[in-house]
């Protein structure tokens, strides 16, 4: 069954307007917030909206599951802050049975509408069904304000759709189910961020409106096809591997490094690809990292083994020892 949210608001002070778009939307009675206590936004949504606050201490799987009980007597669930507050109240929403709106404070990933969240089970981080938001509100000021780091990696996380659709339709090459119109979607979103790359580093208006709509769009593949398959492939396993390996790297900047590898294995214009992220301002050589060429190669080895979901990519056409791996990342001016 594909759930989509029923209303998306992208604009200035969309914080202003979230007790009205619950109205909007039959959301009525008390709601909890999910929030970040570092962050004040949750604490003047919950001031509009007449909620309680709420300050998930870990996202450990057991915990949440004591602390879902805690929704019981709201009505709905209202999630405020980065992907890791957002994930938790995606998760307590799917635990306690309550519909819930999503507001995000950056935009890093294409997750905002994803059914999926991230939790960690015992110290490690394991994907999990959850539920998707009946609503979602982008307050564009605290989008601009929030770290660009965190715009930029969010940008480039829609821009490595190119290198998994490919992978996709290699995939389908040898015999597997491929949606044209779901992949178009994916990679509309792509094509929405390379070409507004500008206004996308410059903040403005249209830039981040633009950024929003196509991170939905991303999410709305995946939700549509029902796996991640149209937003995730080589780029994501390399990203994987590296997150895996300790790297400081965020999601979006370690998918443009796959990004940039999986495009060049695939035989595409990943020169273009790579001047999209540097024109965005992602790292993509390792003297502008903070980690180290010895990890990029650990990486690109393990990238094939490392698999979270069982589907082809390019990797499975090559052999990549150390020795390859180093190679690549050379021949792609990453080390
Ligand atoms: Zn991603």
């Amino acid at each position: 069954m594909v759930s989509l949210p029923q209303k998306v608001l992208i604009e200035p002070n969309a914080i202003e307007k979230i007790g009205d778009m619950c109205k909007e939307l039959g959301l009525n009675g008390k709601p909890l917030v999910i929030c970040d206590p570092a962050l004040e936004f949750g604490e003047t949504i919950a001031r509009i909206t007449g909620a309680e606050t709420l300050s998930p201490e870990s996202s450990e799987m057991a915990y949440l599951k004591n602390l879902s009980e805690k929704a019981g007597p709201f009505s709905f669930i209202i999630g405020v802050g980065g992907g890791r507050t957002i994930d938790m109240a995606k998760y307590l929403s799917y635990l306690s049975g309550k519909k819930w709106v999503c507001f995000p404070t950056i935009l890093s990933h294409d997750g905002v509408v994803s059914s999926r969240a991230a939790i960690t089970d015992n110290g490690a981080k394991i994907s999990l069904d959850a539920k998707e938001p009946v609503a979602i509100a982008i307050d564009s000021e605290i989008i601009r304000n929030a770290p660009y780091r965190y715009i930029a990696a969010g940008a480039a996380d829609v821009v490595s759709n190119v290198s998994s659709v490919e992978d996709w339709r290699l995939g389908s090459e040898l015999g597997e189910k491929y949606s044209t119109v779901v992949a178009e979607l994916s990679l509309l979103s792509a094509k929405a961020v390379i070409s507004h790359v500008k206004e996308i580093r410059e903040r403005t208006e249209h830039g981040i409106y633009t950024l929003g709509w196509s991170l939905i769009c991303s999410g709305l593949a995946m939700n549509i096809y029902g796996s991640s398959r149209p937003a995730s492939g080589s780029e994501h396993n390399f990203s994987h591997a590296l997150e895996k390996l300790g790297s400081t790297l965020i999601h979006g900047e370690q998918c443009a490094l796959g990004t940039i590898i999986s495009t060049y294995l695939q035989n595409k214009d990943w020169r273009k690809i790579k001047s999209v992220f540097h024109e965005l301002g992602i790292p993509t050589h390792v003297n502008d990292m903070d980690i180290g060429e010895s990890m990029l190669i650990d990486a690109l080895v393990l990238a094939k083994s490392i698999r979270v979901h069982p589907r082809y990519t390019i990797l499975d056409r090559y052999h990549i020892n150390r020795a390859r791996a180093k190679e690549i990342l050379g021949n792609v001016r990453i080390i």
